[in-house]
């Protein structure tokens, strides 16, 4: 719930971020000057080309959060491997939660546009996603 209410607030703030550059052009241009005066429209581009990038990286810093607490996400534990990575171990980055909530798999081989990043939520005990590790085989 709290990664929702982050994204909405970053939302808000991009959305008042353009809003405010949109007017700021437009107080310094006279009105309906766009496709007619090339300074209008390049300052016009930019202002949008400027909300795109900030969207872009609020974006970029949104996927890298824990989706119950907003920390960001550490530890990047890379799987799989390159020369396979077509048929048998796909490389892959899992990013943890440093409280503990859960870990974030990443697909790093992405052809065709590759499979959406997985959440896996930990249960109450925090410890319990690195048992698997402990174990001796
Ligand atoms: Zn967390």
């Amino acid at each position: 719930m709290r990664w929702w209410l982050l994204l909405v607030a970053k939302l808000a703030l991009l959305g008042a971020l353009h809003l405010a550059l949109i007017l700021a052009v437009n107080h310094f241009f006279p009105q309906d000057r766009m496709g007619k005066d090339l300074d209008y429209t390049f300052w016009l581009l930019a202002a949008h080309i400027l909300v795109f990038l900030v969207g872009y990286a609020l974006w970029i810093d949104q996927r890298y959060r824990c989706r119950s607490c907003c920390s960001r996400l550490r530890m990047p534990l890379a799987e799989g491997n390159w020369s396979r990575a077509v048929l048998f171990a796909p490389p892959k980055l899992e990013w943890i939660c440093p409280h503990g909530h859960g870990a974030m798999r990443q697909e790093e081989f992405k052809i065709g546009g590759g499979k959406p990043d997985v959440w896996t939520e930990n249960e109450k005990d925090f410890w319990k996603a690195f048992e698997d590790a402990w174990r001796k085989n």
